[in-house]
């Protein structure tokens, strides 16, 4: 394995380019802040098209699990791995092995586990070659659930605030992303009585969700300017950008997916049009706190009390962002940078 330390204009402590030839294996590890502990981090599988692409999301979502670790107040600080390659055609066994191989080559300064494209199954790969790891399928498996019971409590909060009552029966979400938080996420909202407007690009991921959740599918691209309450953003980042906060039709804006301001100017977009958003990383901060009964030796039923906390934890943000008079996204930024000082 070929691993270069690549220079960055940004605030990042390190960040590696690793590479094995023979299999086709390249991937990115970006330790954005050691600060707290050791940087935390999933590994995304995402076929990029160009290596700058994956670098600048490396660098974007590493800097996100440092804010977010920050803000749960974890000692853990914040990383990420980026593979580059198609999801359906490539040869897991070798991928993973080699990405585990690059994972313990950093010496425990990045701990991964699964994200977007990767599994539970693809960190039992990893774990052959090093300690460095959690989700795994003999740990505490696909911390999915735990991240949608976190959005969950988050657009609770959310509804609180705008609303004043946190009661979601009857209120319309517009669903991005019906991938495994997406469903979770679908699953507790369904419960609760809110009625469902969901879009995937795999079209097999939203069937469970119309037989089982009652969803009303729409194109993908109608899915932010849908008429609903709420849009929960649940696939991937940037979503929110110049051109769909105009299209938004809902109130609040709160979901699972990383990184879902494509600039930081977007939050104030948001709250000058009056749409309330609740950050990212304090919504989705569930599958962290499940991974911390391997990382830190937690026990279930307090993953679940910290899961259920998340809802205090956006009441907080969203009530200094109106004290203040700043966007959601300054609130909560200003949260976790008073932490890692
Ligand atoms: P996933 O891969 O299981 O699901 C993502 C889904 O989004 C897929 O079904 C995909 O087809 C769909 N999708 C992609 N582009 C789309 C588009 N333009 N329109 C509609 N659908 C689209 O991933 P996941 O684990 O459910 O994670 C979803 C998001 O939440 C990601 O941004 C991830 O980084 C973030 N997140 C996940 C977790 C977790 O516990 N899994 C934790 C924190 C954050």
């Amino acid at each position: 394995m070929e691993i270069l330390e690549k220079k960055t204009n940004s605030e990042h402590e390190k960040v590696f380019i690793g590479h094995e030839p023979v299999i086709g294996y390249r991937g990115i590890i970006a330790i954005h802040s050691t600060a707290r502990g050791p940087a935390v981090g999933g590994t995304r599988l995402w076929n990029y098209t160009t290596e700058d692409e994956a670098l600048t999301d490396a660098l974007r979502l590493s800097r996100g699990m440092t804010y977010k670790n920050a803000l749960a107040a974890l000692p853990l600080g914040g990383g990420k791995a980026v593979v580059i390659g198609d999801n359906k055609s490539l040869d897991r066994e070798a991928i993973f092995t080699a990405h585990g191989r690059f994972v313990e080559a950093l010496g425990g300064d990045f701990v991964t586990a699964e994200d977007v494209g990767t599994s539970p199954s693809d960190m039992e790969i990893v774990r052959r070659e090093t300690s460095h790891v959690a989700g795994l399928l003999s740990g505490t498996g696909d911390p999915s659930p735990y991240t949608a019971r976190g959005v969950f409590r988050a657009i609770q909060a959310a509804a609180k605030h705008v609303w004043k009552s946190e009661e979601l029966s009857g209120v319309t979400v517009a669903l991005q992303g019906c991938g495994n938080v997406g469903y979770h996420l679908a699953k507790n909202l369904h419960t609760a009585g809110a009625k469902l407007i969901v879009s995937d690009i795999d079209t097999r991921k939203i069937r469970p969700l119309v037989e089982e959740f009652d969803a009303v599918v729409v194109e993908t691209e109608e899915i932010i300017g849908v008429g609903a309450d709420i849009f929960a953003p649940c696939a991937l980042g940037g979503v929110i950008n110049d051109r769909s906060i105009p299209q938004l039709r809902a109130q609040i804006v709160a979901g699972a997916a990383n990184n879902q301001l494509l600039e930081d100017r977007h939050g104030e977009m948001l709250k000058e049009r009056g749409i309330l958003y609740v950050p990212d990383y304090a919504a989705n901060s569930g599958g962290v706190f499940s991974g911390c009964v391997e990382l830190l030796g937690w026990k279930a039923e307090y993953v679940s009390k910290k899961v259920d906390e998340i809802y205090n934890t956006v009441l907080s943000i969203l009530e200094l962002a109106a004290a203040e008079n700043i966007s959601t996204s300054k609130a909560a930024d200003r949260i976790a940078e008073s932490r890692l000082r």
